[in-house]
């Protein structure tokens, strides 16, 4: 397995495989790996010949009062794993080495990065967007895996690919969970076992609002409210809960086919999110 820090280095490698007629599959996270990132790394290895991973905790998304200091690390965890499923590349650059001094271009989306995630973290997909595109220009992949983890991130990238032609598909992969059902998160390591025990709410809320609405389409509403009051009786301050189009990210018409039930929470100081997505 290849290491790169370098993005010159990593550009003029990834070059050389395209020009040799190999395809790139490309799995974007910010380390601290666990199974869900695992899950992505082997959809990747099986559409392509060159499995690249990239571990970058990306300080544009982060807002000044956010975990971008605390945020958990460890390279040599990383690479061991990456190793064991496979993948041929990891690039793990420097922020100075991917963002200048005096850098002062963003790739921003609109519309779909606007509600959930987007209120409470407004500079957040911007990062995102802008470190996926610099990501997606260095890497040169056929192939982008996103976990359905964090549904909107994949839905604002694959508007972004879209409305800027990036010659690359988008591949969402399911959302991996822990046996009692908590969502699989490099956060939930902060969390107490007091906490993590009360996290179990949100996947609960979500699952009983889920029920709900597809027994009754009219409860949308009443439903998010119930899944809010659950997850804040177990201790938890919820940002959000909501249900929007996946299309669309507005609140679904009676038309809408996909729908996703999105939720973030508190528990201690640390920002959970979880969703369910399905057809009404
Ligand atoms: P992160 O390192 O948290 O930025 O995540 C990197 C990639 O892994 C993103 O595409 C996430 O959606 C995905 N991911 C993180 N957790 C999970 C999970 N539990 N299941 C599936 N994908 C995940």
């Amino acid at each position: 397995m290849k290491i790169f820090t370098s993005s010159c280095e990593l550009q003029k490698y990834t070059l050389e495989l395209k020009r040799s007629g190999k395809t790139i599959g490309f799995v974007p996270t910010m380390g601290f790996l666990h199974d869900g990132h695992m899950s992505l790394i082997d959809i990747a290895r099986q559409k392509s010949d060159v499995v690249v991973v990239s571990i970058f905790v990306n300080p544009t998304q982060f807002a000044p009062n956010e975990d971008f200091d605390r945020y958990p690390r460890d390279f040599d965890g990383d690479v061991a794993k990456c190793a064991e499923h496979g993948a041929d590349v990891i690039y793990a650059p420097e922020a100075a080495e991917m963002y200048r001094a005096d850098a002062s271009t963003w790739v921003e989306e609109t519309v779909l990065s606007q509600p959930l995630c987007g209120i409470s973290r407004p500079t957040f997909y911007r990062g995102v967007t802008t470190v996926v595109a610099k990501l997606f220009l260095l890497v040169q992949p056929d192939f982008a895996v996103f976990g359905l983890k964090d549904a909107q991130q994949c839905f604002v990238i694959q508007r972004m690919v879209r409305d800027l032609n990036f010659p690359i598909e988008i591949i969402p992969a399911p959302l991996v969970r822990d046996a009692d059902g908590l969502a699989l998160s490099s956060r939930n390591r902060y969390l107490s076992a007091d906490e993590r025990a009360r996290a179990l709410s949100i996947h609960r809320a979500l699952l009983a609002a889920k029920a709900r609405i597809m027994a009754d389409k009219s409860s949308i509403k009443a439903a998010a409210a119930e899944a809010a009051a659950a997850i804040t009786a177990a201790g938890g301050r919820v940002d959000y809960v909501d249900v929007l189009d996946c299309e669309t990210m507005k609140y679904p018409e009676a038309d809408a086919k996909k729908i996703i039930l999105a939720a973030a929470a508190f528990f201690g100081t640390t920002r959970l999110i979880d969703n369910e997505i399905f057809e009404i």
